[in-house]
């Protein structure tokens, strides 16, 4: 269950849930900072003393989202009496979604959590799916459960203290399901930017993940279409956080991602050159353009191999086939990689 907070039912919904469920403790956990910008205005609305709350913190940050961090929640849970009757509410980013919602999947063998997101990203992708999971050995989400949060409750008014390095990547994945589902969205999405996001957008963005993942919870088709922009963008991102500093950002690379993986539709004659011209002008406008250089490629094409949907040199991406459609499973060979990576760098002589 998704519930917005556009309407003044929603905390009462919220608040009704907490009550019927007749939860043996209420455990919320925090990061450092939204325990700081979030905590005081979930506690103001719910009246949350009255559940007994109790707050496990942890600290904020990918490099804590590891099972180390998960040890620490199942002891705070164990010292606290958390039985099988108990709740957790994650409260924060996709890092706590993913971590709480794990720790909670495997406690006792599962209790009932809710996430409460409260970065842009979180809200229209992390904290629904029923994606949990921590990094192991330097990868990404190596550990996890599929595991749905019984509610995703969603409040727009925690952006409020958000940066906007964090924005623009919850904005990056916003336009990606415009791009490969619903034109309209992506068109708004252009008008708007990330600094106008408003609950028709945010609805918007979650419907077409969430029906995605309802046809198809486990990845094993249509579910492949929410990768559009981020096979060569997670190669950018895991190159950039090995070897630069300060790394790209999530949103940064996705964008750049997109406008790549935007061009090999194009070249691969499914995607109109205007419609990729529009993607590329728009995408570049609230992103810019990242610097790549030719010496990193090599690398860049090694970390899109260990992607867990590539091996041995067989790429398979989704394409677009215009603004609002895609495919999946469409392969790509590695000179057509190079050849985007080419491309996209020299963009940044023009502009
Ligand atoms: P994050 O959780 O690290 O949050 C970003 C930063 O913003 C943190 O420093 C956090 O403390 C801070 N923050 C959070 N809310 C705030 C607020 N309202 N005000 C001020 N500061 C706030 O990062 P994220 O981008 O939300 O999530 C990234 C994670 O999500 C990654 O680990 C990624 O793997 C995961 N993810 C999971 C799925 C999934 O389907 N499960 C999908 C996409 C991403």
């Amino acid at each position: 269950m998704i519930i917005l907070n556009d309407n003044k039912q929603a905390y009462y919904q919220l608040k009704k849930y907490i009550l019927d469920g007749n939860f043996s403790k209420i455990f919320i956990l925090c990061d450092d900072n939204t325990k700081k910008d979030c905590l005081p205005l979930l506690v103001d609305k719910l009246t949350i003393s009255d559940f007994k709350s109790i707050c496990i913190e942890i600290e904020h940050g990918e490099q804590n989202k590891n099972i180390k961090t998960c040890e620490k929640i199942w002891k705070k849970l164990l010292q606290n009496g958390c039985d099988r009757k108990s709740l957790m509410i994650n409260l924060g980013g996709g890092v706590v979604t993913d971590i709480g919602g794990f720790a909670a999947s495997v406690y006792k063998r599962g209790i009932r959590f809710i996430n409460i997101p409260t970065t842009l990203l979180a809200m229209v992708d992390a904290s629904i799916g029923g994606k949990t999971g921590v990094d192991f050995n330097d990868l990404k989400n190596m550990i996890g459960t599929f595991c749905s949060p019984e509610m995703t409750f969603i409040d727009i008014r925690f952006l409020k203290t958000l940066d906007t390095f964090e924005l623009k990547s919850g904005f990056a994945e916003m336009l990606k399901h415009g791009l490969i589902q619903n034109k309209k969205h992506w068109e708004e999405l252009i008008h708007y930017g990330y600094n106008s996001i408003n609950y028709t957008l945010l609805k918007d963005s979650i419907n077409i993940k969430n029906r995605i993942i309802e046809n198809d919870p486990y990845e094993s088709e249509e579910r492949k279409l929410l990768n559009f922009g981020h096979s060569i963008g997670h190669g950018i991102e895991a190159y950039s956080l090995k070897y630069d500093n300060p790394s790209l950002s999530h949103g940064e690379s996705i964008a750049a991602g997109m406008i790549m993986e935007s061009y090999l539709s194009m070249k691969m004659n499914l995607l109109y050159l205007e419609e990729f011209q529009m993607i590329e002008q728009n995408v570049k406008k609230y992103f810019g353009i990242t610097n790549l250089s030719p010496p990193s490629f090599n690398k860049i094409v090694e970390f899109i191999n260990n992607d867990k949907k590539n091996r041995n040199n067989n790429f398979y991406f989704v394409l677009l086939t215009k603004i609002g459609n895609a495919k999946y499973d469409v392969k790509i060979e590695l000179n057509m990689i190079f050849d985007s990576l080419k491309y996209y760098s020299n963009l940044k002589s023009f502009s």
